[in-house]
């Protein structure tokens, strides 16, 4: 169960088994339970068996995979499944994450695909979405977001919406060290939420979280923010004694 507020912590491409087992050794010496929220780690997948290993007992601290492909198994060299994820100890993915879209030219169909095949195998999917500064200064930015928050879960069946996890993420304010105000979250948390609940009436359980930018000095504000459930947090939480201090937030 994913409790209000959620702290998510994605190393992207850092920490790898050796720096992750001292990282969970140090955060879980000064990280103690906390029962009132969810806090998980979204290691490289090479690390995963590592954090989960680190962290038997502590069931307050979930796992992830930051990405997974869209079918179960085969001749897809490189590609890490859903199954696989959640035998090797996952219980969220993320998918559509800004750099999977950018880096990556991951199209909203294959996000789409891969937040429907999650479920199936027992992986919460934590669909990222946001908007270009580009699409901003356009003006564009509630229109991407929704067209990607509309086709990522077209795939789903209506009653396994309420089960995924939403992340707005600005691709401006991702590493960049600028982020949204938390009246601009609030703004576009409220517009996910309305769509939501448009798109699949009883869904107000679903998590929005924001990302982007997140440190130790902004996390409070932006947690305070109308409508954010919860933080996706990049750079800072590359190091546990940071992510320590985000968590108590
Ligand atoms: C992210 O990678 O999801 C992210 C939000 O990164 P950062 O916190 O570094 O902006």
């Amino acid at each position: 169960m994913i409790q209000r507020p959620v702290f998510f912590a994605n190393w992207k491409m850092n920490h790898g088994p050796t720096e992750a087992r001292a990282y969970m050794a140090a955060f879980l010496r000064i990280f103690s339970p906390h029962e009132d929220r969810t806090v998980a780690m979204f290691p490289p997948a090479l690390s995963l068996a590592t954090v989960r290993d680190a962290r038997a007992g502590r069931t307050d601290i979930q796992l992830g995979i930051q990405n997974i492909y869209s079918r179960d198994r085969g001749a897809f060299t490189g590609e890490n499944s859903a199954p696989m994820a959640r035998d090797a100890g996952a219980e969220l993915v993320l998918v559509g994450h800004s750099e999977r879209r950018h880096v990556f030219d991951e199209t909203n169909l294959e996000v789409a695909q891969k937040v429907a095949i999650a479920p199936q195998f027992g992986l919460t999917p934590v669909l990222c979405v946001g908007e270009t500064l580009q699409e901003r200064e356009m003006d564009a930015a509630e229109h991407i977001v929704m067209e990607q928050l509309e086709i990522g879960i077209s795939a789903l069946r209506k009653e396994t919406i309420p089960q995924i996890v939403v992340a707005y993420e600005p691709v401006w304010a991702i590493g960049t060290g600028r982020s949204a105000t938390p009246e601009d979250a609030s703004s576009m948390h409220r517009v996910i939420r309305e769509k939501l609940r448009a798109l699949a009436p009883g869904s107000d359980g679903v998590p929005i979280l924001y990302g982007g930018s997140v440190s130790t000095k902004n996390a409070k504000s932006l947690l305070e923010a109308d409508g954010v459930d919860g933080v996706l947090v990049g750079s800072a939480c590359l190091d546990p004694e940071g992510w320590a201090e985000i968590c108590r937030t």
